[in-house]
């Protein structure tokens, strides 16, 4: 993973002096957009004013302020509110790293007898545990919204359910039964409210709290979400449909290798019983597997939102790391992957350090031949070597109206390795990445092509 992919789980608290290093080195890169939000952070967390920060990069207040709201919804609290002038804040990072564990504990857990926190309570326990010397009723209920945490015990649902510490920030529970209600609820949050799917992306990110939405929508009771079939000219999978029921479909193992072969290497056994395929692509983690492989399949994204449903082409469906094309409001519904025309063939090839975990790279690749010999149709996508899933179209474009030889395939290999843009990490050294692009993007190509002949 790469460390702009990274940067709402670093800068969880307080941005550290390395990391202050990276954000300035991120401020150079090319990338669209990328820039101009690392100054915009960058700035904030060196306590330049807001109106400062407008002039200086000469962008206005809602570009601003949303920018800093997202970063601090994604766990860096205190990008907007944080005091600028230059005065040191009561509120430290160790405060509020102090507050999310004390108020996830239930009082008498820690020798508090009473059955909920109060404000004042909370201040007594910290002033005599030492963990706040000196600290205002205001200042602490300043670091609580800070910290996006509250008092009150949560009340109903998922959230407390047979617990007796709060691990996760409180959040309402909500479970629809329909889309439309769904809609109502997801129209009415906002951006306040997150979907709630498999759980195996948003639960853990919940539990480090690196993502504390107030209310969790929960579309596991929604009837008709979750189904894999064949219709006006696509394959159409509802976004509920779980990796196991890919796996076990015999219409995605005989029709579709290159799907059957990616959703067979997600995660393992236990997390592929609950994770959607609608929440791995809308999740937008360049690391998850079906993203690339949508890309090689062309498929698109069916949204709905409470006035319009829409179809989104998938290569304008990932537009940055962890963000898509997905509004607030909008449900991921359906999937649709083109037909395969006669002679198509595909193959998913991923190398991983161990069975479940993420790819240190792999690459997707489908392909239609020609009545003579020649690649009619093909597609390339790429995991977890950039700041989202890539699309090799330059690969892709050397193989189209050629004829497959070994020579063509070793030139669409490079041209696909020189698309990555993978960053060092314990997986391995950008150099090892992007020859891993070429070898694997070699390998899968012949092995589309034998499918696209017949063979397994
Ligand atoms: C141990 C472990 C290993 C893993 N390894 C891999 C791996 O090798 N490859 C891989 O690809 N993935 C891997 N994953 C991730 C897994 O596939 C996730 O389940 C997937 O990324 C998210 O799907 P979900 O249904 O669990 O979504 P959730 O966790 O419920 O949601 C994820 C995000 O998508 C949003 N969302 C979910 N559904 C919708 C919808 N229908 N409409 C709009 N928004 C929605 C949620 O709000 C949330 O932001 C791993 C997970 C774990 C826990």
């Amino acid at each position: 993973m790469t460390w702009v992919a990274d940067i709402p789980r670093r800068f969880v608290r307080e941005p550290t002096a390395a990391e202050y290093r990276e954000l300035r080195r991120l401020r150079g890169t090319q990338l669209p957009g990328l820039g101009v939000r690392a100054r915009i952070v960058l700035l904030s967390a060196e306590r330049v004013p807001i109106p400062e920060i407008m002039r200086r990069r000469r962008v206005s207040r809602p570009t601003v302020v949303g920018w800093l709201r997202r970063f601090e919804q994604s766990g860096v609290p205190g990008l907007l509110t944080r005091a600028r002038s230059g005065r040191p804040s009561r509120v430290t990072p160790d405060l509020l790293r102090h507050l999310a564990i004390v108020t996830s504990a239930r009082p008498r857990d820690l020798g508090v007898p009473r059955p909920a926190w109060s404000l004042a309570q909370l201040r007594e326990y910290l002033v005599r545990t030492g963990a706040a010397p000196a600290i205002s009723l205001e200042s602490l209920r300043v670091a609580l919204r800070r910290a996006g945490l509250s008092l009150k015990p949560a009340r109903t649902g998922l959230a407390q359910k047979g617990a007796t510490t709060m691990i996760p920030g409180a959040f309402e529970y909500h479970a629809p039964t329909s889309i439309g209600e769904a809609m109502k609820l997801l129209a009415t949050l906002g951006e306040d409210a997150k979907v709630l799917s498999g759980g195996q992306s948003l639960i853990p990110l919940m539990k480090l709290r690196l993502a504390s939405p107030r209310h969790v929508v929960d579309i596991n009771g929604i009837g008709g979400l979750a189904y894999i079939r064949e219709a006006d000219g696509f394959l159409r999978i509802g976004g509920l449909t779980r990796e196991v029921d890919l796996e076990e479909s015999e219409l995605i193992r005989t029709r579709y290798p290159l799907l059957f072969d990616t959703c067979r290497v997600i995660a393992d056994p236990l997390v592929r019983n609950l994770a959607t395929i609608g929440g791995n692509l809308a999740h937008g983690d360049p690391a998850n597997d079906h993203p690339a492989t949508m890309l090689a399949l062309g498929a698109e994204i069916v949204a709905k939102g409470v006035k319009a449903e829409r179809r989104i082409p998938i290569g304008s469906f990932f537009t940055g790391p962890f963000e898509t094309a997905l509004k607030p409001d909008e449900l991921l519904v359906e999937i649709r992957v083109p037909l395969p025309a006669a002679r198509s063939g595909g193959a998913y090839l991923k190398l991983e350090r161990k069975v479940g975990d993420f790819a240190t790279a792999a690459v997707a690749v489908q392909l239609t031949l020609g009545a003579n010999g020649t690649c009619e149709q093909v597609g390339i996508g790429l995991t977890n070597v950039g700041l989202t899933p890539i699309k090799a179209s330059r690969a892709e474009a050397a193989l189209k109206g050629k004829r497959p030889d070994e020579a063509t395939i070793k030139q669409a290999a490079q041209l696909a390795a020189d698309a990555s843009q993978p960053s060092a990490d314990l997986r391995g050294p950008v150099e090892y990445k992007k020859d891993l692009i070429r070898v694997l993007t070699a390998r899968a190509l012949r092995k589309a092509l034998e499918r696209a002949g017949g063979g397994r």
